[in-house]
């Protein structure tokens, strides 16, 4: 060892670093945050499999299958379906790059922190960006959606479907036509609502949408799935000029993930495999059971919360079952409180983000996260935790 220690040294290489580094030894929570959540066992194990080649048969026929079984999770028929290798950011990004141009007017709905996010992405690919606002915790309602579309004429609307900051879940209903009417593309975020409550991409008329592995898939974070339809594609064919993004152009990604298969990146072949047993055991499940599942569960959460005296952020029906926000009681220091649950139980809640820093928790019961177990577990820790209500 010396020796090999010695003969190291003299090639200047400084060895302490590599040599004080035991194997990985990650813990084993309960990820109850807004995401990542839980992978499940099986996805896992698909995922642990020695990798092919990205151009191996294998490989492309199972990248068939990751694309159908994202059709049916998003309900669409969308031919340009496909997860980009990387994270939902990636993958939202992916519709803005390929639908914006230079000075083209673009209407965010914002009532959270990814209202924002979308807002700055466009903004970075030169859109005129206007935002409609709604104090978090909110809604917004089709008349006001459709006064702004009418007023601004967007050529894209942005509207997050599941504000994971605020747990609100936005009703869809007569937002696509009302797009329609207006000239204007429909991009839906459905990062933490895909697989967890109910979403029609054909039926509500959206035209783009983009989510991630890691939520209500039960799939480690690294892939983000993305779909874009037949008026999207339209409008991305008659670009002026180049998508300004070499690595997220769908015209050179649709040439790998179609039946040309020519080379663009390297796909994670393993990440894949996760996504594809991810939807497989979504498939097996069947989507309206699974919804039904984050419902139950979710409505087992709030009567628990409420047991313990707990209130909740959001008024039903715009509560989203996916992730919950409730209010850190009075002289709780919410941060300490979660990182003490996250040390000495193994089990992980989320703080506020933007308005609401530092006044709720986020609570996820999302994929297969979302389970009586997991609420009774975390109900029984917070009754025995928290100090009792005056
Ligand atoms: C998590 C999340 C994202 C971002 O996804 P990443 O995988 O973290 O890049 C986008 N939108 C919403 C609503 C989210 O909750």
């Amino acid at each position: 060892m010396t020796q090999t220690l010695r003969s190291h040294a003299s090639t200047g290489v400084d060895q302490a670093r590599r040599l004080s580094l035991d194997p990985i030894a990650t813990p084993e929570r309960l990820l109850l945050g807004p995401g990542p959540s839980n992978a499940h066992p099986d996805v896992l194990a698909a995922m642990a499999r020695p990798p092919v080649g990205h151009l191996d048969h294998v490989f492309l026929h199972l990248m068939e299958e990751v694309q159908d079984l994202l059709r049916y999770a998003w309900q669409t028929e969308n031919r340009l379906t496909i997860p980009v290798s990387a994270t939902g950011s990636a993958a939202w990004e992916t519709c803005i790059a390929n639908t914006v141009e230079r000075g083209d007017t673009f209407l965010v709905a914002v009532n959270g922190y990814f209202g924002h996010r979308m807002a700055d992405m466009a903004s970075r690919y030169g859109a005129m960006v206007i935002t409609m606002e709604k104090p978090m915790g909110q809604a917004f309602t089709l008349a006001e959606i459709e006064a702004n579309l009418a007023e601004h004429k967007p050529k894209v609307f942005g509207l997050i479907h599941a504000e994971t900051s605020a747990g609100v879940l936005q009703p869809m209903d007569g937002v696509g036509e009302a797009c329609r009417r207006h000239g204007t593309l429909l991009l839906l975020d459905t990062v933490t609502s895909l697989g967890g409550v109910p979403v029609f991409v054909d039926r509500w008329g959206v035209d783009m949408s983009y989510s991630c592995s890691q939520k209500c898939l039960s799939c480690p974070p690294g892939l983000g799935p993305v779909t874009i339809g037949p008026r999207a594609e339209e409008r991305i064919a008659s670009r002026s000029g180049k998508v300004p993004n070499w690595y997220l152009d769908v015209a050179l990604l649709s040439k790998y993930w179609g039946s040309d298969r020519v080379y663009h990146h390297t796909a994670p072949v393993n990440m894949n495999y996760g996504l594809r047993e991810a939807l497989r055991l979504l498939a097996e499940e069947g989507l309206e059971a699974a919804w039904q599942r984050h419902r139950r569960n979710a409505e087992l959460l709030w009567e628990g919360l409420q047991s313990l005296d707990l209130k909740l952020a959001v008024e039903e029906p715009l509560r989203l079952p996916t992730l919950t926000t409730v209010y850190i009681p009075e002289g709780v220091d919410g941060k300490a409180f979660a990182r003490a649950l996250l040390d000495e139980e193994g089990v992980e809640i989320g703080g506020g983000l933007g308005d609401f820093a530092g006044k709720v928790w986020r609570i996820g019961l999302m994929g297969q996260n979302s389970s009586v177990e997991s609420v009774e577990r975390l109900i029984g820790l917070l009754g025995k935790r928290l100090p009792a209500a005056a």
